[in-house]
Formats: structure tokens, C-alpha cells, sequence
């Protein structure tokens, strides 16, 4: 999968989604996508589709699903190239997520994760009353308006929390605060979500290096290597061969000169073929002389170990290298995602041992 930051900015109306959203875009280089803003120039622009969403903005409702997903089709289509998105007031529907999961996927990405801004519904309308004052939004001057909106984003929207929890993605965070601290938490939470897709490429890439280790080094490294050992080792078989045969002639030729009376016997032996004469020695010759069979069976058998054992040693020794400089980088990622986990709950370390002291007194 494509490495690509895409993150939902989730979170009601007044919630503070597009100033985190500027932030954000300075600090990561983010395309920013907010179907509010692309809606409001259509309506700016005058177009067929801003007069139709401009009667439902205006009523604090959502504009029907088909419209927002394609325009967020075609953005995404304009920005191929983007190093990520930030998804600011899309998904608000069950539809849109799902919708916006398939146009990912079929980019080769995904969703990093959801970053939810959890502001109550009483700070939400004083500071959208707020905002209305100065931002010209009409929606956002009327307090019933704005009470529509929030009841469209609990009963509408609040179910993606569960859409991305299932996923994995759902990430909460406090929303209130000053702007700087808000945007802490979420650069926090963001280096996590990175750290993290690091770790998961790095796993899948090691699982194809793995393929890769097996195939390059047996392939290019190893096997010829081995074939050269295996070369000399069927020379040194073969010359053994030959000087056991030459051995056994003279055995032979010494026999028949310290025992010529005990020749004829052997005439009723019929003739058989080379190879089994080769076969039989060791049972018919002296103690001394099997020893010595053993040993150069003992000897052949030794290198062929030996070798083995290095060409797997050899296969160790690569894929380590290669597994080790890939590990290096796990490492790096491991010890931030563990900063970032071990951040987390450093609130929580801190109650358990208020918790625990308390008890000892
Ligand atoms: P926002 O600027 O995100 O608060 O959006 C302003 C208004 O635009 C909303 O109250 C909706 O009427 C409409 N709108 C924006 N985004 C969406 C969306 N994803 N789905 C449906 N309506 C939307």
C-alpha cells in the first residue's frame, strides 16, 4: 500500500477543525479537503449544485450524500500526486466512509487514522454564536441553526466513531484548550499513526525480503559457491576412488605372492562385473585395512557436512546483514511508537501510583 498520511478531521461543528486543519497542512504538507469550503464556492461561484446545497446549508442539514462523494472524487483525482489528505467535515455519513474507504483503496491507500476533537455541545454553540460574527456564515449566526447542525452531526455523523473504531483508526482528542495545545495532542497522536505505518511496511517488507533473501542469495551467491565446493569434492572422491583401486590391486597382487597354494579356490568364484569388487572389499579384507575404508568414508562424508553447513551458515549470515539493517529501522520506529504509548498513559502511571501510595498509608 501506498505510504500516504490521509487523516479524517472528525468532530462537531465549532469543534475547530479547520484552523487544526491549517496547522496541520503548514507542518505536513497535507492537501486539505473540506466539502464546507468546496461547497460554499460553489455557492460563491453561483452554480447549479451551490444554489441546490445552499437551501439545505442554510437549514443546518446535510447536502445528499452522491454530491459530497463526488466532489470528493474529483478532488482526489486532482491531487494524485498529494503526499496525503486532510479530510476536514467528510465523512459526516456511514455512506461517505464507506464510499470514501473504496475511492482509497482503489488509489492504492487508505485512512491513517481519525483524529476526533471532542468538544461539548454548550462550548460548541458559544463559540459558533462567536464565530458567526465575524465569519459572515449565515448558518452560523442562528442559534437554532446551529442546534439543527449539532443534532445532524450526533444522530448523522457520530456513528463513524464506531465505523473507524472497528477499523482501528478512531483517535480521540480533548478539543478543549488553546489552539497550540490542541494542536500538540494532534502532531502527538500524528507521529504515532506515522510511526506506526512504518512498522507495518517494514513488516510486510520483511516478509517479501524474506522471499527475496531465500531467492537472490541461494540463487546468485550460494549456489555457485557450492557447486565448486561440490566440483572438488567429486575430484577428490574420484582420485580417492581411483587409489583405492590402485590399493586393492596391490592387496591383491601382494596375496597371490604370500599365498599361492589357497589360488585355486578362487577359479569357482565366478567372474563379477568391476563394480561389485569394488563393493565386497570390505568385508573380505583385514581389520587394518577396514579401518582404513572406514576413515576415507569418514573423510568423504565430512566435507559434504562441512560444506552444508556453511552454505547455511552463509544463508544466516546474509539474511541476518539484511534482516539486521531492516531491524535498525524497526528499532527507530519501535522506540517512537513506545515514546508516544508510553506518553499516553503516563496519566494513567501517575494515578496507579497516587493509587498504590495511598494504600500504603
Ligand atoms: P462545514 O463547513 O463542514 O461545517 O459544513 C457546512 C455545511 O455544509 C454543513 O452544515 C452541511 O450542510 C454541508 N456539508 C459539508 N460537508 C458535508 C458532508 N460531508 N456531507 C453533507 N453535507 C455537508
Amino acid at each position: 500500500m501506498k505510504k500516504m498520511l490521509n487523516l479524517v478531521l472528525f468532530g462537531p461543528p465549532g469543534a475547530g477543525k479547520g484552523t487544526q486543519s491549517e496547522n496541520l497542512i503548514s507542518k505536513y504538507g497535507l492537501v486539505h479537503l473540506s466539502t464546507g469550503d468546496i461547497l460554499r464556492s460553489e455557492i460563491d461561484r453561483g452554480t447549479a449544485l451551490g444554489k441546490k446545497a445552499k437551501e439545505i446549508m442554510d437549514k443546518g442539514e446535510l447536502v445528499s450524500d452522491d454530491i459530497v462523494i463526488g466532489m470528493i472524487e474529483s478532488k482526489l483525482d486532482d491531487n494524485a500526486n498529494a503526499k496525503g489528505f486532510i479530510f476536514d467535515g467528510f465523512p459526516r455519513t456511514t455512506a461517505q466512509a464507506i464510499a470514501l474507504d473504496d475511492l482509497l483503496q482503489k488509489k492504492g491507500t487508505g485512512i491513517s487514522g481519525m483524529l476526533a476533537l471532542e468538544v461539548d455541545d454548550e462550548e460548541l454553540t458559544k463559540r459558533l454564536l462567536k464565530r458567526g460574527e465575524s465569519s459572515g456564515r449565515a448558518d452560523d449566526r442562528n442559534e437554532d441553526i446551529i442546534r439543527r447542525r449539532i443534532l445532524e452531526y450526533n444522530t448523522k455523523t457520530l456513528p463513524l466513531k464506531t465505523f473507524y473504531s472497528e477499523q482501528g483508526k478512531f483517535h480521540s482528542i480533548e478539543g478543549i484548550g488553546s489552539i497550540d495545545q490542541i494542536f500538540k495532542l494532534l502532531v502527538d497522536r500524528i507521529t504515532f499513526l506515522d510511526a506506526e505505518m512504518d512498522l507495518t511496511a517494514l513488516e510486510s517488507d520483511l516478509e517479501h525480503l524474506d522471499l527475496t533473501i531465500q531467492d537472490f542469495e541461494v540463487a546468485n551467491e550460494i549456489a555457485p559457491e557450492l557447486l565448486l565446493e561440490i566440483d572438488a569434492i567429486k575430484r577428490i572422491e574420484a582420485e580417492e576412488a581411483e587409489e583405492e583401486k590402485e590399493n586393492r590391486k596391490q592387496e591383491a597382487k601382494a596375496k597371490k605372492a604370500t599365498t599361492p597354494a589357497k589360488k585355486a579356490p578362487a577359479k569357482k568364484a565366478p567372474a563379477k562385473p568391476a563394480a561389485k569388487k569394488i563393493a565386497k572389499p570390505a568385508k573380505k579384507t583385514k581389520p587394518a585395512v577396514k579401518k582404513k575404508a572406514v576413515k576415507k568414508v569418514a573423510k568423504k562424508a565430512a566435507p559434504k557436512k562441512a560444506v552444508k553447513k556453511v552454505a547455511k551458515k552463509k544463508v544466516v549470515t546474509k539474511a541476518k546483514k539484511v534482516v539486521k539493517k531492516a531491524v535498525k529501522k524497526k528499532v527507530v520506529a519501535k522506540k517512537t511508537v513506545a515514546k508516544k504509548v508510553t506518553k499516553k498513559p503516563a496519566k494513567k502511571i501517575a494515578k496507579s501510583k497516587a493509587k498504590k501510595s495511598g494504600k500504603r498509608k
